[in-house]
């Protein structure tokens, strides 16, 4: 497999120069010349295969030119070490994706970015300098996965006041071969200012940089895995009744119940709580490899740039607005670029149904799910198990897209909501604590604040890094 930039067709470069270099020389996002299909054998038994299994057949066709398949058949087996349970909640599912270090769905693309890493670099010896823009989650997910790693430090960027305390312990509370930086501004000066970074002649000479947010197609490969897993178990008639991550303390109702199975065997419809889309793109990759799939919900805080693009067919990026759901709050998604050098306007259209949510119909959400169900979520899923209720109303007037849609629905549950208790807890009570979670919250904080200001952003790197 070969990629190009979203900017310029005729680069052709190979997994391993796309993921360490992170962006093109130009700017643009690498993206696979084509998005690669599952044979028919390998398709018609993926309701037969383990998770592992799963994530070897989905990454290897990415990846197979540089990364061996012994070398990546133990890379999925020890960075995908924990599971993902489609767990059913009333008329819907919730895909749980926080059951790993950091108890967000990151931690599925950066451990294995940081795996791949690895290898692709074990004969330099220049030191690798990863550079990160987070606005909550990415931040605290990429630290834990390369902590430790050799020949490589992170840096993370992160809008100082705007993350949890929990997320500033996971970013800020390791040391060793992690940085972090505490910027006075926004997730998108964050962003802006790593993007200035990568092309500041000084920086580029004296590190040797590369980014590690949604940008890098080491990241959002691997997050194809879960969708490819989640909906051939669906579609096998199956679902997992382990998660245990949460507490259900009530039963769901018989009707719900009944709804909700009698939807099985058929293509799933996935609800993806949305920031930077990347996401949501590597949803549209799983589904393009022919993962039964009929399509997605992009759910929005007020930071709805992208569910207004979808009904409009204007992008207008704009300034990202703070919301409980903070690692959502993206007005210019990176991803976007990607998802439109692929696709089409009217495909994106026919595919995706856009939604946005409110802070306070957020918060309803949560209260209510739990006062019916048991069920806790947390401020993003809540956005999406909320857009999944808009869409039920909407869905059978004939111009949406799925009028009529009969199969399971799931909801990705992005975050643990013991991540946000200070939102959680007022609404529905304690929230039991991961124990990986109540590690990190035992950690001191130790970041350098700066201005919104690339010198600043130079001056400090050079003074860390020296
Ligand atoms: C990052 C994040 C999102 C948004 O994912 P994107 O890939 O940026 O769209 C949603 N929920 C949580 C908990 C996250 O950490």
């Amino acid at each position: 497999m070969k990629y190009y930039s979203t900017r310029d067709r005729s680069t052709s470069v190979s997994f391993s120069a796309a993921a360490l270099n992170g962006l093109a020389s130009d700017g643009g996002l690498f993206i696979p010349q084509e998005i690669p299909q599952f044979s028919p054998s390998v398709r018609s038994s993926l309701g037969t295969m383990n998770f592992i299994e799963l994530a070897f057949e989905t990454i290897r066709p990415y990846v197979h030119e540089d990364i061996p398949d012994s070398v990546l058949g133990d890379m999925v087996e020890s960075a995908f070490n924990f599971p993902a349970p489609l767990v059913p909640v009333d008329d819907r599912f919730v895909l749980e994706l926080f059951h790993g270090p950091t108890a967000a769905f990151k931690d599925f693309g950066a451990r294995f970015m940081a795996r791949s890493f690895a290898y692709l670099r074990r004969n330099e010896d220049r030191e690798l300098h990863i550079l990160v823009a987070t606005s909550g989650d990415t931040g605290g997910a990429v630290a834990d996965g390369f902590f430790g790693v050799e020949g490589i430090a992170v840096t993370v960027l992160y809008p100082k006041g705007r993350v949890s305390p929990l997320q500033e312990r996971q970013i800020a509370g390791l040391g060793g071969n992690v940085s972090a930086i505490a910027v006075e501004g926004s997730f998108d000066d964050c962003q802006r200012l790593v993007k200035s970074a990568f092309v500041h002649p000084e920086l580029s000479r004296r590190l040797n940089l590369s980014s590690a947010n949604s940008i890098n197609i080491s990241r959002l490969v691997p997050q194809s895995v879960y969708y490819v897993a989640a909906s051939a178990l669906a579609k096998s008639g199956r679902y997992s009744q382990d998660g245990k991550a949460t507490p259900r303390m009530r039963g769901t109702g018989e009707g719900q119940r009944a709804v909700r199975d009698g939807r099985l065997g058929k293509d799933v419809l996935f609800c993806v709580p949305s920031g930077n889309f990347g996401n949501l793109t590597a949803g549209l990759y799983a589904q393009a490899m022919g993962a039964p799939i009929a399509g997605f919900i992009a759910a929005t805080n007020i930071n709805k740039t992208v569910p207004e693009y979808l009904a409009s067919g204007v992008y207008q990026p704009r300034p990202s607005v703070a919301t409980i759901s903070n690692a959502m709050d993206v007005g210019a998604p990176s991803n976007f670029e990607r998802m439109t050098a692929h696709w089409s306007y009217e495909e994106l259209r026919k595919n995706i149904h856009g939604f946005w949510v409110d802070d306070g119909k957020t918060k309803e959400t949560i209260a209510r799910v739990f006062d019916t169900s048991g069920y806790v979520l947390d401020p993003h899923g809540a956005v999406g198990w909320t857009a999944v209720d808009q869409w039920l109303s909407a869905k059978e007037d004939p111009v949406h897209p799925f009028a009529g849609f009969s199969g399971p629905v799931a909801v990705l549950g992005t975050a643990h909501p013991a991540k946000f208790a200070e939102t959680v807890e007022p609404l529905v009570g304690p929230v039991p604590v991961p124990p990986s979670l109540a590690e990190a919250m035992g950690r001191t904080v130790q970041s350098v604040t700066i201005r919104a200001d690339v010198e600043a952003l130079v001056e400090t790197l050079l003074t860390l890094r020296s």
